[in-house]
């Protein structure tokens, strides 16, 4: 089972390979004009305006590093020991990670995360962050399928917790869940993508993941779309870490 999650990781990163490859190119052509015009400044003899240069390309280097720290850690396989984590931060990584996805398919992202800033959950952290992951990319393939209008593609992640139970919801208006897959929709190789996009194996192994969390997972169809909600227990001792590492 943790073969095929990490198989699952693979191809997602992947299909996102030309999305990365398009973000890291950004700090690199930034990179190179701040280099260009240093050359200009210090020929010129302008220190102060030389050292903003540098400051800058520093910046953009360390942006590059952030995009490949984030595709390192998410390819990394998964430990099969269940540990703790924050869980705002991984939903925080998960969204960076689809960020590029979605500004390409014109999606806005709406967060309402309302969660302590150092809540903690039992679980493999980048396995919980390929469950949201998976879901976001669902709710854009579903926008890119029934081709709705880009004024209406919006996906909203709203997270609240009451002490004892989180309740994360992701709401989308693209059209919703077909009637037809509704009953069998977290049972492995339920797809209505072709075959070289959907294995029909990304929710089955998400309700895996999330009940290995002592979680649940489900969905509704809405007017327009479709809603899905993540509960997961909070743990019941040293559930909030003040100082995030
Ligand atoms: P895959 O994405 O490989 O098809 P999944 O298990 O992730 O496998 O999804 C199964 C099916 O559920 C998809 O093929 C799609 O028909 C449907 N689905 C999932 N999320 C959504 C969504 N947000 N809106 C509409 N349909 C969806």
């Amino acid at each position: 089972e943790y073969q095929i999650l990490q198989v699952a990781k693979l191809s997602t990163l992947g299909e996102m390979a030309s999305a990365i490859a398009h973000e890291i190119n950004q700090p690199l052509a930034v990179i190179r004009m701040a280099a260009a015009n240093a050359r200009r400044l210090l020929s010129n003899g302008e220190e102060a305006a030389l050292l903003a240069k540098l400051e800058r390309i520093d910046e953009q280097v360390e942006r590059a590093k952030r995009i490949i720290d984030q595709v390192r850690r998410y390819g990394r396989k998964p430990s099969l020991r269940s540990e703790r984590f924050v869980l705002p931060r991984a939903i925080d990584l998960a969204i960076s990670f689809v960020a590029e996805q979605y500004r390409m398919a014109d999606i806005r992202l709406v967060l309402d995360i309302d969660l302590p800033d150092g809540l903690i959950v039992e679980g493999e952290q980048t396995l919980f962050e390929q469950v949201i992951v998976n879901l976001l990319l669902n709710a854009r393939d579903a926008y890119e399928s029934e081709d709705v209008a880009n004024e209406r593609r919006m996906v909203t992640i709203q997270a609240v917790t009451d002490g004892i139970k989180i309740h994360i919801t992701l709401t989308d208006s693209a059209g919703g869940i077909r009637k037809d897959i509704m009953n069998n929709l977290f049972e492995p190789f339920t797809t209505t993508k072709p075959d070289d996009k959907g294995t029909g194996l990304g929710l089955s192994l998400s309700r895996n993941i999330v009940r290995k969390m002592n979680g649940e997972i489900g969905v509704e169809n809405i007017e327009d779309g479709a809603r899905f909600v993540i509960v997961l227990p909070v743990p019941a001792t040293a559930s909030i870490e003040r100082s995030v590492a």
